[in-house]
């Protein structure tokens, strides 16, 4: 695993609006060099945080957690909402990715096993998919930014690879890896990777043209790490 070097502690605060940790560790890799400081709403002195993942898209989940989180924190708050969609079964689990079986399956190797057998004797041409996220800026003041990205590839027959979260051991590119078997090379293709990118212009314009957003830094306890 990569550790991210964190900037200084009077760096603007930015508020990851997720308790996924596969989702918190590449998102502050991508955002290392911004300036932006990343904490976790533990991080951030938040309790937990019951946004209810109702909506019928990735957008509207996305855009509601976000301004959950920037108005429970007065912080800027990033959020993803994300998925795998797989042609032969008609995208799903799309935005369900996270709860595919319901409540009783309780893992993500679960959760990929599950889809490994809704696929049984599907030909590795009828077996493509992609991965989906999309990315919400909310900011205190109400505004939202949201950016999106996509990656297309094939679910396997089997597992392979360790990097990685969620579907990655299942999930295989034109080369044929899978993304857990792409290590740090997965930050530079990811559906993810795409959509925290292309809101870094977002953030840097926020840091220098709109010094009332970044939060003075004794509003919230600090980060350790
Ligand atoms: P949610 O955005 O909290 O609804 O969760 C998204 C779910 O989609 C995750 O829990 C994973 O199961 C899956 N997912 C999203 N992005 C990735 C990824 O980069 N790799 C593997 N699985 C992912």
């Amino acid at each position: 695993m990569t550790s991210t070097r964190q900037p200084s502690i009077e760096a603007p605060r930015l508020l990851l609006a997720t308790g996924n940790a596969g989702k918190v560790r590449e998102i502050r890799e991508l955002l290392a060099e911004t300036g932006w400081r990343c904490l976790t709403p533990a991080e951030a002195g938040l309790g937990p945080l019951e946004v209810i993942e109702t909506g019928r898209s990735y957008l509207e989940n996305a855009v509601r957690k976000a301004v959950a989180h920037a108005r429970a924190s007065g912080l800027p708050a990033l959020a993803d909402d994300s998925g795998v969609e797989v042609d032969a079964l008609e995208g799903r689990p799309g935005v369900l990715s996270a709860r595919f079986g319901g409540a009783s399956v309780g893992s993500d190797a679960e959760r990929t096993a599950l889809l490994l057998r809704a696929l049984e004797g599907v030909p590795r041409g009828l077996r493509t998919g992609r991965f989906r996220a999309v990315v919400a800026l909310a900011l205190p003041g109400g505004q939202t930014i949201v950016r999106e990205g996509t990656l297309e590839g094939w679910i396997t027959e089997a597992p392979r690879g360790a990097s990685g979260f969620g579907y990655d051991p299942v999930f295989e590119l034109p080369d044929g890896r899978t993304v857990a078997e792409l290590g740090a090379e997965k930050q530079e293709i990811s559906h993810r990777a795409q959509a925290v990118r292309a809101m870094i212009s977002v953030l840097q314009e926020l840091a220098q043209e709109n010094p009332r957003d970044r939060p003075h830094s004794t509003d919230l306890p600090h980060a350790s790490g």
